[in-house]
This record gives C-alpha cells, sequence and structure tokens, in this order.
C-alpha cells in the first residue's frame, strides 16, 4: 500500500517537463509532503477496478474535466505596489514615476504598508494561479514574514540605489543590515529565496554596483535589475558614459555574476550579444511596456540566441494587476502585433516563459518548472467546465488565449493547498480589506 497525502486525477495534465508544452489524458499525480511522488498513468495505479486500490492518501482531488500544470510564475513585480493600483494612470512614464510614485513612496512607504499591500498581491496572485512571485522593494524582511505566512513561494530583492531610501530615511543608499537580516534568516528556507535587486542602472552608480557584485560574491546571492526598459534610459546611458546599460554592466563584471535584467525593451544587437555570452536572463514585461508606452521588447530573437526569457507582471501601479493568465496572453499577442507575424510566438513558448524559464531564470529547475517525481509540489488546478474554454481543441491554446485566471481552482505550493475551491485558506479577505482601508485613512491617501 503506497500512502500519499495528496492526489489528484488529471483529465489534461500539462508537466512541461524539459520545457514542452503538451498534455496527457487522465494522469495519476501524487504527493508526499512537498515533494511529487508520482506521476503515472491513472490505469497503472488503478489495474484492476473491482479489486482494492494499491494506494491511499488523505486528501483526493478529481480533475478529470480540469487542467493541472505547474503553478505560473511571476518573474517581475513589486507587491506592496498594488497599494498604488490605479493612482496615476495614462501619464508620461517620467511623470508617473518622479511626480507620483516616488514622493507617494517617501511619504507613505513604511513597514505597514509593505505587509499589507504584500497580502493584498499575494491574494491576488493565488487566486489567479501564480505560486512564485518575485519581489523588488524595500522592507523585504517585512515582505518575507508575510510571505512565509501566507505560504507561498517567492525570490525577494530588498532595492538598492544611490538615494534615500523608505526603509533607510535620513541617509543616503541602503540599509544594508536589511539584506543581512534577510540572507541569514532564509538561507535553505524551502519557500524564499533572497537575492539583491540594484534598482536600474540610471540610479545607481559604479560604486554602488560594484557594492552590490561584492555582496552577491560573498552572500552567494544572484542579481535582479529594471534594465533598459526605455528608449530614454539608453539614451542617457549613451550620452553619460558611452556605453548602453548592458554595455555598463557588463565592463564593470556585474554579468559575470547571474543576473535577472527585467525588461530589456530597448537593446541592440551588442546588448543582446553580451546576454548571451554571460548567460543572463531576461524578464518579459508586456502589459506593462505597452501601458507605459515604453515599447515592445525584442524577445524572439533573445529566445532564437538562446537567452532564458522568462515573464513577469511588474508592479501593479504600473500593469495593473499581477495576473499571469492575461500577461501570458499579451506576450504571445504583443510579439505577433509588432512583427505582423502570427508564428512570432506561440501559445506553448508563452506558457513556457511562464513556467519552466521561470525556474530556469532563479536556478530552480532541479526543484521547480514542470511536474515531475521528486520536484516540489507546486502546481494548479483549472477548471476547463466554462464557456470561454469549451469546446477543447487544445488545452494550451485555451489556457494562453482564452482563460482569464478566474478559472483557477486549487493552488498548491510545496504541497500544501493555499486556494482550495477558489477560497484562499491562509488569507482572511475581508478582514484584509479593512486593515488596508484604515491603513489609508491614517496614512491619508
Ligand atoms: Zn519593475
Amino acid at each position: 500500500m503506497q500512502d500519499f497525502d495528496l492526489v489528484l486525477r488529471c483529465g489534461h495534465f500539462v508537466s512541461m517537463a524539459g520545457g514542452e508544452a503538451s498534455a496527457q489524458n487522465d494522469v495519476f499525480l501524487g504527493c508526499t509532503g512537498s515533494k511529487i511522488t508520482a506521476v503515472l498513468p491513472w490505469s497503472k495505479m488503478n489495474a484492476d477496478s473491482h479489486a482494492k486500490p494499491q494506494w491511499r492518501t488523505h486528501r483526493f482531488i478529481d480533475a478529470r474535466k480540469k487542467a493541472v500544470l505547474p503553478g505560473l510564475v511571476n518573474a517581475h513585480s513589486h507587491l506592496p505596489m498594488s497599494l498604488f493600483r490605479g493612482l496615476a494612470d495614462d501619464l508620461p512614464f517620467s511623470d508617473w514615476l518622479n511626480k507620483y510614485i516616488l514622493p507617494l513612496e517617501g511619504r507613505v512607504v513604511n513597514a505597514e504598508f509593505v505587509k499589507l499591500g504584500t497580502e493584498l498581491s499575494l491574494l491576488e496572485a493565488l487566486l489567479s494561479g501564480t505560486t512564485q512571485i518575485y519581489d523588488m522593494y524595500f522592507f523585504e524582511d517585512e515582505i518575507a514574514e508575510v510571505v512565509d505566512r501566507v505560504g507561498a513561494r517567492a525570490v525577494l530583492g530588498e532595492n538598492v540605489f544611490d538615494y534615500e531610501a523608505p526603509d533607510n530615511k535620513g541617509r543616503t543608499g541602503n540599509d544594508w543590515k536589511i539584506l543581512d537580516r534577510m540572507v541569514e534568516r532564509y538561507k535553505g528556507h524551502p519557500r524564499i529565496t533572497p537575492f539583491i535587486a540594484p534598482h536600474a542602472p540610471y540610479s545607481c552608480s559604479d560604486d554602488t554596483i560594484r557594492k552590490v557584485m561584492s555582496y552577491a560574491e560573498a552572500k552567494k546571492l544572484w542579481i535582479g535589475m529594471h534594465v533598459s526598459e526605455t528608449r530614454p534610459e539608453v539614451e542617457a546611458s549613451l550620452k553619460q558614459y558611452g556605453k548602453s546599460p548592458v554595455e555598463r554592466l557588463y565592463e564593470l563584471g556585474m554579468m559575470k555574476l547571474h543576473c535577472v535584467f527585467a525588461h530589456g525593451v530597448h537593446l541592440s544587437d551588442h546588448d543582446i550579444s553580451l546576454l548571451k555570452k554571460c548567460d543572463t536572463a531576461v524578464v518579459n514585461n508586456p502589459e506593462c511596456n505597452m501601458k507605459l508606452g515604453s515599447g515592445i521588447a525584442p524577445i524572439t530573437r533573445l529566445i532564437a540566441q538562446g537567452i532564458t526569457v522568462a515573464l513577469g507582471t511588474d508592479g501593479p501601479a504600473s500593469n495593473n494587476d499581477l495576473n499571469m493568465f492575461k500577461e501570458m496572453d499579451v506576450a504571445a499577442k504583443a510579439q505577433k502585433y509588432a512583427q505582423s507575424d502570427n508564428t512570432a510566438m506561440t501559445a506553448a513558448t508563452a506558457l513556457k516563459m511562464a513556467t519552466w524559464n521561470g525556474a530556469k531564470a532563479f536556478q530552480q529547475l532541479n526543484e521547480l518548472g514542470s511536474l515531475e517525481v521528486g520536484k516540489r509540489a507546486d502546481f494548479i488546478v483549472v477548471d476547463l467546465e466554462v464557456p470561454n474554454l469549451q469546446p477543447l481543441h487544445d488545452v494550451v491554446s485555451q489556457l494562453v488565449y482564452a482563460a482569464s485566471g478566474s478559472e483557477v481552482e486549487t493552488v498548491v505550493v510545496d504541497g500544501k493547498i493555499l486556494i482550495d475551491e477558489r477560497q484562499p485558506r491562509t488569507i482572511d479577505r475581508e478582514d484584509l480589506y479593512d486593515r488596508i482601508a484604515h491603513f489609508r485613512k491614517r496614512a491619508g491617501f
């Protein structure tokens, strides 16, 4: 008799093994503790329907009319910024950032703000099928506490730049003690991975970048950064340094360390050759790039070069949501639109970016990215019996081009059910909305 904690009978099983997006029918998925311990045809585990089953489980989910796939990986975001959602839309990028977001961050961002915003963002992300999320912001140790309590998986990077940070008021630069605490506390944590997040080339001097590099090297962290997001950013770098942002980071030696660059909208052929040479991962954020008018990144050229491209929403103040189903849809359509070519990006590639490539960018493919025996049990169950997903010709196409995220019924992270029949098990939504309303009243925004 084989014992499991959780067993699913999966009607449409998209394992993403090897990064391939294809569906198998009627699969037995068994989990024990935090790991996947069985993936095989249902018939093999239940050969004789009259005999007693040779397995038992604490919890069984009948997913015969549903899709089961790896949890989506949102590879670039700023979780606390959900509290700024919809606050200053439809403005030029520099006005949005300099006139609204940065002054507000100076005035209202504190530990309570980041905890409330993070909890709201995790609720939204989990309900729409994201199991792992990237964050770069301030008070990252407080953010980590919320992620840990909720049970989600995250890569968390304390933001570093040259200016006064909301969590280091009255001083220039950052309080590196927050990073020290993060690294110490979450070393070997099963769900939380710290990294270091220099904000962007334009907000970090060469000295700051060198400090980031030596810290990352000493503590064995990877580096996450916004790079070449807008045309003015690249033009200013060429003017000031005689180099593009990527060329400058390469010449400083930063790209010898593992780096994950968000955006990469404006890249020259030389930039792309450097990304390839250094095996730097890029995160595509198509909705944010389109909404802020930054442009459409040359994603298919990066993929053709063998560069790992993951997918992220960016912060909910600039997207304005954390819905990875929408992001997959827009990612494929943006490439098709920009190239006037319906074959530019397939649904399978978009799904790979949101699963396998997210794990690859974060150096986690040995544990995540696909549903295979020995990997961690991070997966989602999607209801297919809704009008927008019927009839079912092609599951991958439905998931990318027709699903909205609201069809996600069950979300499992590290073997634990966090969303059960569409209900969050670790977040009390009414209580959260009340706490946010009270905070806004007190902070006056
Ligand atoms: Zn960002």
